[in-house]
């Protein structure tokens, strides 16, 4: 290699390397938001829940992403509230939780879409108090802000009432239990497979990817540059 070369490439190495290092950086990030400082409790209502969402309207329509769920179903969801969970899946599998676990069965829901899940729940519960257990009626649900996510717990039981403790004992409740909180999600004793994202964790701007893009491409020209000179 002439001298001319090899600086050429330490330049290259150099500027690939920090390339490299601030993606990293970027994703971890994403990744891992905002987090309580220690000794700080998520606050919790009267039942002991983890706050859940208040705000119930609609996302503005430029704020809907779609995201791929479960069996390969298009899933809407908060642009904010997308981004954590693609991070917090991420996060997931990385740990051993395999697909189709913690994919998507539910997330944004119109209210038109939610008075056709409310009457078939009238119809299997008989009484409008009973359904109301399980499914909320329409212009109540935490779904509708497009922020609360309903995930697939188990390859052997459904997302039912019927099988609420058999899935508090499944390997994907329990990786949430213990990481959901990392990521914002909060949890609904009653459904375990029911997660929300509340309004305040969404509030702040500036969760894009494209400069970690930017430093994978750098990365890759690197490469590609010192493969020509070898
Ligand atoms: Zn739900």
């Amino acid at each position: 290699m002439k001298s001319e070369d090899k600086w050429l490439f330490a330049g290259a190495a150099l500027l690939g390397g920090i390339a490299l290092l601030e993606g990293r950086r970027k994703a971890h990030a994403a990744e891992a938001p905002r987090r309580p400082p220690p000794g700080v409790r998520l606050p919790v209502d009267g039942l002991g829940e983890v706050r859940r969402i208040q705000d119930k309207s609609d996302p503005a329509p430029g704020d809907i992403v779609t995201v791929r769920g479960y069996q390969g179903e298009q899933v809407q969801l908060q642009r904010c509230a997308a981004t954590r969970y693609q991070a917090m899946l991420a996060a997931a599998r990385r740990d051993g939780i395999q697909a189709p676990l913690l994919e998507l069965t539910s997330g944004y829901r119109s209210a038109a879409y939610q008075k056709t899940l409310f009457d078939r729940a009238l119809a299997r519960y008989g009484s409008y108090a009973e359904a109301r257990k399980w499914v909320a009626p329409p212009g109540t649900s935490s779904h509708q802000s497009g922020r609360a996510i309903d995930l697939k717990m188990s390859t052997r039981y459904s997302n039912d009432s019927s099988n609420v403790s058999a899935l508090r004992s499944e390997p994907a409740y329990r990786w949430m239990e213990r990481n959901g909180a990392r990521f914002g999600f909060a949890p609904y004793s009653r459904e375990p497979w029911h997660y929300e994202l509340h309004e305040s964790e969404c509030r702040a701007a500036g969760q894009g990817g494209g400069t970690m893009n930017l430093a994978l491409a750098a990365g890759a020209a690197y490469l590609a540059f010192k493969a020509g000179v070898i």
